[in-house]
Parts: C-alpha cells; structure tokens; sequence
C-alpha cells in the first residue's frame, strides 16, 4: 500500500488538533479557543467535535459489524472518495479506472484532483466485462513508465444508475486481477441480498470499501460516511482528512440511527416491497419498455421517450432522473422507489401517458 501512495501524503505530518493531543474526560476545556457558551440551547455546538468519531466506530461495529479499528467516517462518502484520489493519484501523472454506466461523484472528483480517468465499459446488460478489463489492465501494466500509473478502480455494486449488485466472485475476481488500490462503494448495500465485500478485506489489503448513512439510514443531510479499510490504510486516511471532518449533529443523528436499527430494519422491509410492487406495475405499463433489475432503492427503467416522459412526469410535480445521456442508458428514466402514495402518484401518471 505504502509504495501506491502519493509522495506527498506518505511523509505527511498530519494537523493535530487539540482533541487529539487530550482524549479523555475533563471539566475545564481551554485548549481549543471554543466560546464555552451554547446559544443554541442543547445542541451542544460549541465544543468541537470528536475528530476519530470514537462513540459512532463503536456502534457501527456494534450494528453492522465493521470492525472498529477498520473505520473511518467521512462527510459522505464524498468526501472519502475525494480522499482517496488525494491519497493515491499524483495530479497530472495518475489515472483511475471506472466501469461507466457509473455514479457521477468519481469522475468530478477526479477531475478536480487532475486524475485521468479511463473506463473498461459495463456490458449493456450492465455486467462487468471481464475479457475487456483483463486486456486493459495487462496493457496498462505493459505500458508502465515512470510517469504515473493506474492507482485506483472502482466498482459500484449496487451499481448507480442500473441497480444491480455484482456478484462477490466477481469483485474477488477485480481485487485479484488488480495491483493498485479496488473501492468498492456500497452506498445501497443495505437493500441487496448480495453479500458486501467487507469480508474480502483479510485476503486483500488493498481493498476499500465504502458505506453511507445517507441511503437507508435516511440521513441524506447528515453527511456521514464510512470507508472500511485494511489498518495501515485507515491510518493514513486518518493522518490527512479534515481533523473535525464531521460534526457533532452529525455523529449524534448516526449514533441516534444506529440505536434505533429495529425501525430502520422496517423501513427497509417496507421499501423492499414497494420495490417489488414498483417494478411489477411498472413492467405492464404501455410506455415502459425495460424495467432493469434493482439490488437497490431505485429502479432503472427504459420508456419509449425518456425526455418527453421526464418533462411530463415534472409538470405533474414528480420529479425523476432522466439518465439517457448515460453509456448504455438510452431512454432511460432513474425512479427512486418512493412510499405507497408516492409510487401511486407516479404509477397513475404513468398510466396515464399518452404517446403524442
Ligand atoms: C448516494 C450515493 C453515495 C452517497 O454519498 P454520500 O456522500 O455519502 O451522501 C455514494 N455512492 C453512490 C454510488 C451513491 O449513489
């Protein structure tokens, strides 16, 4: 892992804020130049918050059972993206491999970093093409020069926008083939059946993979996300991440979730029916086309007009992501599986569509 780093970020001296020098409990805090002050009563926002989010680890190894010493959180799992493409690829020199259709926040990220990007295609059935990839990371090794190489590849599994989940053999296969850093970003893992890649970490140090409050745990606005990562790798995310990349609120909102993983277990339950329930009716629907099977909370469905269906469904104030611009997505609309009402709304408009 040591040897993939950026130069710069292996002989980081990383900030130490001054919850990090003291860890323990005191009474009298005059060490962080804080107001001692709370004007808004009970929010408890004047201190600064615990930089290694130490009662959240806890608990999320408690709930989900990632182990404590294997975690980071992030603001989002943007930001762990982000630090990732800052961790490993040099500016200028460094490339990231992607597997479009894809989630949107790699590429920008990478882009703002100055990391090339290239891509190794999903199959239109939105497989990974395993032929295709072997022949690109073979040349890419072949290639190799002194300027820079393939750092990192991600895999989103449940893929965004297509949904589905990639079987766990399958990332096996990626971390296998790989010598640079594979992340794996489970942002919808909580709605597959497939099983989660953390369990490939003790074979392959240098996987990472990521989750997020901001899906199932319905904590969008939180910011919270989770990267579960080999040891010697979270300690380098921790050495240069942001000190108080996470605030109190936030950390209390995922602890407050955490606590309370029998309700959200129920809505996850609710949403996996109105999954099935969307997708049935969707499928015998005059302008539907292709409904793609969804390991998620979303489905992506081919119509006979994406673009007019878009303007349609907004006009009518429902609102759903036209993605046909996307690699293989031609006339394909992303719906979000919504409550009952919701997903009644949007069926009757549906059906009520006419083709001009
Ligand atoms: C929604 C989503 C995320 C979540 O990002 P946050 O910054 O944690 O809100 C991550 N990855 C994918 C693929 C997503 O669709």
């Amino acid at each position: 892992m040591r040897e993939l780093l950026r130069k710069n970020i292996a002989n980081l001296t990383p900030y130490s804020c001054a919850r990090n020098d003291f860890t323990g409990e005191a009474e009298v805090y005059l060490d962080a130049n804080e107001n001692w002050q709370d004007f808004v009563k009970k929010a408890d926002a004047n201190r600064y918050p615990d930089p290694l989010s130490v009662a959240v680890r806890k608990k999320v190894e408690e709930v989900l059972g990632l182990p404590f010493s294997k975690t980071v959180l992030g603001n989002g799992s943007d930001e762990l993206i982000d630090n990732l493409l800052r961790c490993f690829c040099e500016p200028g020199k460094d490339s990231l491999l992607l597997m479009p259709p894809t989630y949107g926040a790699y590429k920008v990220f990478a882009d703002i970093n100055d990391v090339q990007v290239s891509s190794v295609p999903l199959t239109p059935d939105f497989q990974i093409d395993f032929p295709s990839l072997l022949d690109f990371l073979q040349r890419e090794k072949e290639n190799r020069s002194g300027e820079g190489r393939l750092k990192l590849l991600f895999i989103c599994s449940p893929n965004n926008p297509s949904g589905n989940a990639f079987p766990l053999d399958e990332v096996r296969k990626v971390c296998e083939l790989f010598d640079g850093i594979t992340v794996v970003d489970e942002a919808y893992y909580d709605f597959s059946e497939k099983e989660s890649a953390v369990g490939l970490l003790e074979d392959f140090p240098h996987l990472v993979v990521l989750r997020t409050f901001s899906k199932c745990w319905a904590l969008a606005s939180a910011r919270v996300g989770i990267a579960v990562a080999d040891e010697e790798m979270v300690s380098v995310f921790r050495s240069m991440k942001y000190p108080y990349n996470l605030g109190t609120p936030s950390q209390e909102l995922a602890l407050k979730a955490l606590s309370n993983a029998g309700e959200v277990e129920k809505g996850l339950h609710l949403i996996k029916e109105e999954r099935e329930r969307l997708a049935a009716e969707l499928k015998m629907l005059a302008c539907v086309q292709t409904v793609f099977p969804s390991d998620a909370n979303f489905f992506l469905v081919r119509v006979t007009d994406a673009m007019e269906i878009y303007n349609y469904l907004a006009g009518l104030g429902i609102i759903v992501r036209n993605r046909s611009k996307e690699l293989h997505c031609g006339n394909c609309l992303r719906i979000t599986v919504g409550n009952r009402e919701e997903n009644d709304r949007l069926l009757a408009a549906l059906a009520a569509y006419k083709e001009r």
